[in-house]
Parts: structure tokens; sequence; C-alpha cells
């Protein structure tokens, strides 16, 4: 199938042309005409499967007819994170270039008052993270009753967020008879019980996981001592002729401290964390896009969804605590068609969650390296007998704060409640014919027509 098939206008075809890509993927085939039919969707798929194109598309065309007023956007898309919702609004000017909609980002970090003035003017798109909108519609900046089009996306990272209660009262005020899709890379029963309350018989989608599915990253485990995996890394970066790459950590110190000693070796490295401003974080998002740098040491919390082209090789400094953060993490290569690679360090601590990541994905992953007897983890258990105190306890592990903001996102999100379901693996794409059953900062409001 191709992209002339699904009947989008030729304005859209355009852009899509431009974009380069030719085919819909399984979840923009599927999707795209659902949306255009104006039906409830729900859809089971992840970032790197296409989806954003898959709302983004179809609702450009259903805008293209209609105007904006004053404070009352047309349609709303929420994000559960500021990373995420620039994403979008990104895929918002590339595949718009040719209609005259104009667009509103609200997120946490940035200036309130130029996003008011953008919703004053009246916009036909609204892409905010719940937090700020929330607080901007309490302050009586934001009418929802002339939203006809909801999109809840990435729904089970809103839960582990803290942010359902928020989206439930969104969903209050905005009209009835409003189309609302939804996105999820799992499903479950907390985003199921939103679904029946808040969709009205909807279509239901799933596509396979990307990662899993996806032959196009090669997968390694690396066995290693706590001690030598900086030493490890670099020789990695060496022998594999690692042209960029993102570096995963568990923890905010240990981000830091690698970045810091990659630049010591003379790499061309920057760092993303939860505990890095949002400016910040986008300087060196956008230094790695464009290839100031090089490598990108990040922990999952602020990397997760990221949509970068052309990144070779993800290496986990640490193998992640949860199955599903791997495969998010080595989702970050292997995109749109290329070739990736993706290395996880594995001391003896980390066995278990590999035997979780290796159950989840239905695969073994090649093993490099002999198990060494690991010398720093003797180190750890030893210092009573050299007198030395108890080792300090290490730092907690990053939590989900993105939401965080200087009085803009609701505290709820600064104490995240983690509820994490097993997902399972999804089939190629299923499409339920009876519905459910069961410019960053300072980018603000863009007119994106020509
Ligand atoms: P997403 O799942 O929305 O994060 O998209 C993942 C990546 O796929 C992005 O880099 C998109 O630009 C790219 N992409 C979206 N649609 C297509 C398509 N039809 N063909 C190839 N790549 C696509």
């Amino acid at each position: 199938m191709r992209f002339a098939d699904i009947g989008l206008s030729d304005e859209l075809l355009k852009a899509v042309t431009e974009a380069g890509y030719d085919e819909p993927t399984p979840i923009q085939a599927a999707a795209i005409p659902q949306v255009q039919m104006m039906r409830d969707l729900i859809a089971i798929a992840q970032t790197g499967t296409g989806k954003t194109a898959s709302f983004v598309l179809p609702m450009i065309d259903v805008l293209a007819n209609g105007r904006a007023r004053a404070r009352m956007p047309r349609s709303l898309i929420l994000e559960p994170t500021r990373e995420l919702a620039a994403q979008v609004a990104e895929n918002f000017e590339k595949y718009g270039k040719y209609h005259k909609l104009s667009m509103a980002l609200l997120i946490g970090g940035v200036q309130m008052g130029d996003q008011v003035k953008a919703l004053e003017k009246g916009v036909d798109v609204l892409i905010a993270t719940p937090g700020r909108l929330m607080d901007l519609f309490e302050r009586g900046k934001i009418l929802l009753t002339g939203c006809e089009m909801l999109v809840i996306d990435e729904a089970d990272r809103m839960l582990d967020m803290g942010f359902i209660p928020d989206i439930e009262h969104i969903c209050t005020k905005l009209p009835t008879t409003r189309q609302t899709l939804l996105f999820s890379a799992t499903m479950p029963p907390p985003i199921k019980k939103l679904a029946d309350k808040f969709l009205s018989n909807p279509k239901y989608i799933e596509v396979a996981r990307p990662a899993t599915a996806n032959t196009n990253i090669e997968q390694f485990l690396v066995n290693v001592t706590p001690m030598k995996k900086r030493e490890v890394l670099r020789d990695l970066i060496r022998s594999e002729k690692a042209s960029n790459a993102i570096i995963f950590c568990n923890r905010k110190t240990t981000v830091r401290e690698l970045n810091t000693s990659l630049q010591r070796h003379g790499l061309r490295s920057g760092e993303i964390h939860g505990d890095i401003d949002q400016a910040t974080r986008q300087k060196q998002l956008e230094a790695f896009k464009n290839g100031d740098i090089d490598f990108l040491v990040a922990s999952d919390v602020a990397a997760r969804g990221l949509d970068v082209k052309g990144v070779s090789h993800v290496f986990n400094f640490d193998a992640p605590w949860h199955p599903d953060d791997y495969v998010h993490r080595i989702g970050r290569t292997g995109r749109a068609g290329a070739k990736g690679k993706a290395f996880t360090f594995v001391t003896k601590a980390d066995e278990e969650a590999i035997e979780n990541i290796e159950k989840l994905i239905g695969n073994k992953i090649v093993r490099l390296g002999k198990v060494e007897a690991p010398a720093a983890e003797k180190d750890e258990k030893a210092p009573a007998k050299r007198g030395r105190k108890a080792a300090a306890p290490k730092e907690k592990a990053e939590k989900p704060v993105e939401a965080k903001a200087p009085r803009t996102e609701k505290p709820v999100a600064e104490k995240p409640v983690r509820v994490k379901s097993e997902p399972k693996p999804a089939p190629e794409a299923v499409v339920g014919d009876e519905g459910w059953n069961g410019p960053m900062p300072g980018f603000l409001s863009v007119g994106f027509g020509s």
C-alpha cells in the first residue's frame, strides 16, 4: 500500500513525499482511515512504529476546514513529557507545511506568557503536557468546549507519571461529541478503564512491538565488572567505530560522571537527565541531532521516546531494571529501516534483569566476554575487613520527573506512582472491527502553513 491509496490530500501527500516516505507503516495504514472516518480509536503501538504520523496526518486534513477561535483550541494532543510534546509539534510542522493551521505547544519549564498569547489568537492544534494544561485551564486561559479531537498519547506512560486523574479531569471539560484517539504501548487495567469511560465505540488496532520485532538491531550482552565498565565502553566505541551513540545509565550521578569521563578521554559527549533544565536538555539534544556531539549519555526518563535519526549504537552502560526500558532504549537505534547495534553491560548483579529482558523479547541475546570474577563487587563486600566504613548508600534510581517544572506541572508527577504492567508481545497488526472489547523552548505557536 502507498500513501496515495489512503485518501490523504494532495498537500499532505506532497509533504509526506518530501519527508521521504512512500509507504505507510502498519499503524499508519490501519489508523489513518479510521481517524478520517471520525472513529474513536485505541491503538496499541510504541514509539518507533510511526504512530505519531498515524494521528498527525489525518488530523491535518480533518482540521484543514474550519477556523480557530480565541482561547478555544480545535484539537488537543496530550503528551506525558515535554520532549514528546515537542516531537509531535515537529511532526505537525513537517507534515503541515502546505496547510495554514496554527499550533501551540504548552509545556512546563518555559514562560507561560507567550503560550497564553498564542492561545488568545486561537489555535487549531494544541499540544500539551497535562500539568501545564491544567494550570492554564484553572487560570481561565483556555476553553476546551470547542475541542473536537482529543489524542491521549503514550497513555501507559501517563499512568507511570501519575497523570491519569488529570486526564480524566480534562476529558470531562471537552464536548462529549468529540473524537478521541488513545495510543499506548500496553493496556494495563487503569488505561482500559479510562478507555471504557471516555471513548465511544472505539476501533481497536494493535501493532507489533518495534524493538522486539525489529531485526535491524543486533543485540549483544557484554560481561563486565563494574570497575571496568568505562574502559570497556571506550574500547567498544573504538572497535565498533561507533559514529554516534546513546549511552544509558540507571542513575543521574552515573550519567554525569560518565559524561565527564568520556569528555576527559577526548570524546565529544553530552548528557541529559531529569535534573537538567529544559533549555539545556533541548540544547544537548539539538547538539546530538546536529552532530555537534557524538555521544549522548542519558537516563531512561530523559531519553524515552526520543526520535533521533541515524543513531548507530545504543550502549546500556547499566543493564535496565525494567525489561520494558530495555525495549525502549534499544529502540533508539535501528529506526526507520536503518541498521543499529545495542550493547548491554552485564555485571553479576544484573543476571536477573537480563533473564527478564530475554523473557520479554522471547530471545537469548548473544553474550560477549567470559564471566569474570567481579573485582569491584568483591571490593564492595570487603571493606569491613580492611577497616573501611561501609559504602555510602547508592543514589536512588532516577524517577520520571520531566513533567516537573516551576509550579507548572502538577506536583503528583514529582512522586510518580510506578504502575508497571508486564506487556504481552503483540501480533503484527490487528484491527478489531467491533471496537474495544477486552523549535523548542521559545517555540510556542507556529502558523505552519506556507
Ligand atoms: P514514531 O513511532 O512516531 O516515533 O516514528 C518513528 C520514526 O519513523 C520517525 O523517525 C518517523 O519520522 C519515521 N516514520 C514515520 N512514518 C514513516 C513511514 N511511513 N516510513 C518510514 N519512516 C516513517
